[in-house]
């Protein structure tokens, strides 16, 4: 059995250390480690301060010795090593991208085992756009009161005009409503069906900020500017889990718990929360308060 990984090295950190020693334990016996014109072919915005990848391999070699690393200038040149049963390779889009173009190419009629390991290095365009489950840890609420609030949120997100999406929040403080909104286009709710939708222009689920709509929180948060009112200490009661912009506004505005009722969190959004302290708490409706 003969065992590859494919690796993009552009910084020695300690995530990128263990990943290697996790292939060595594994008995991964040799990494290619793409050079930096060939990751350049896979990436919007390459690294000008990665390290060239035969210093890298270099580096490796010294801390991990019992695998062999090699700077590859082409995805032809592991085809030399090509009698192999099993690819590892790293999440990042450059690790995936040859290794890829290397299946495709060279292994069309064979079928090694591949290997998917996290290797998150920076925002690359997949890390960007990947939604993940909102957190593993947050905390559940099926209380009378989140359940309540949670219907007039819905309530609100009903009078949006937008064809695709309808999102309604509501800002509370020690049991009271302070303001309710949802999201609506700018600078009248025809604006899309005037001029055409921006959204026509993306993909679903891709640069949520484009668009003529201004978001249920921005809504929200921009009206509580208009009125001097404060938002600390407050909490939000969203149908759909926030996008990031949003969620830099929700948490430096004040508001100290999320409650949401479906969506999932993208880019930076857990972290933002974690930052400033904000509770999340997924709502789930009793099946009554489902229409
Ligand atoms: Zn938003």
């Amino acid at each position: 059995m003969y065992r590859i990984g494919i690796l993009n090295y552009p910084v020695v950190h300690s995530g990128n250390l263990s990943l290697v020693k996790k292939w060595a334990d594994q008995e991964v016996e040799m990494v290619f480690i793409p050079s930096l014109k060939l990751a350049s072919s896979y990436q919007r915005c390459p690294d000008i301060r990665a390290l060239p990848s035969d210093v890298a391999a270099t580096i490796l070699h010294g801390i991990e010795p019992r695998m062999v690393f090699t700077s590859v200038g082409s995805v032809s040149d592991i085809t030399k090593h090509c009698d192999l049963e099993e690819v590892y390779c790293g999440s990042d889009e450059v690790s995936l991208g040859v290794t890829e173009e290397y299946l495709s190419s060279f292994l069309a009629d064979r079928h090694p085992t591949i290997h998917v390991d996290p290797s998150f290095l920076q925002w690359d365009r997949k890390n960007v756009f990947t939604q993940k489950p909102v957190s593993p840890n947050i905390s559940m609420s099926t209380d009378t009161f989140s359940q309540e609030m949670m219907g007039i949120a819905l309530s609100e997100a009903s009078l949006a005009s937008d064809w695709w999406r309808q999102v309604g929040g509501v800002i509370v403080l020690e049991g009271s409503i302070l303001l309710a909104d949802h999201n609506q286009h700018l600078p009248n709710e025809w604006a899309p069906y005037y001029n055409g939708d921006p959204r026509d222009a993306c993909e679903p689920g891709k640069n949520g900020e484009l668009c003529s709509a201004i978001h249920s929180e921005q809504a929200i948060i921009s009206k509580a500017a208009r009125i001097g009112m404060s938002l600390e200490g407050t909490s939000l009661y969203i149908s759909t889990f926030p996008c990031p912009v949003c969620a830099k506004l929700i948490a430096a505005a004040g508001v100290k718990k999320v409650y949401f009722l479906e969506g999932h969190a993208s880019l930076d959004v857990p972290e933002v929360f974690h930052a400033f302290g904000v509770e999340v708490i997924h709502v789930q409706l009793e099946p009554s308060n489902i229409e």
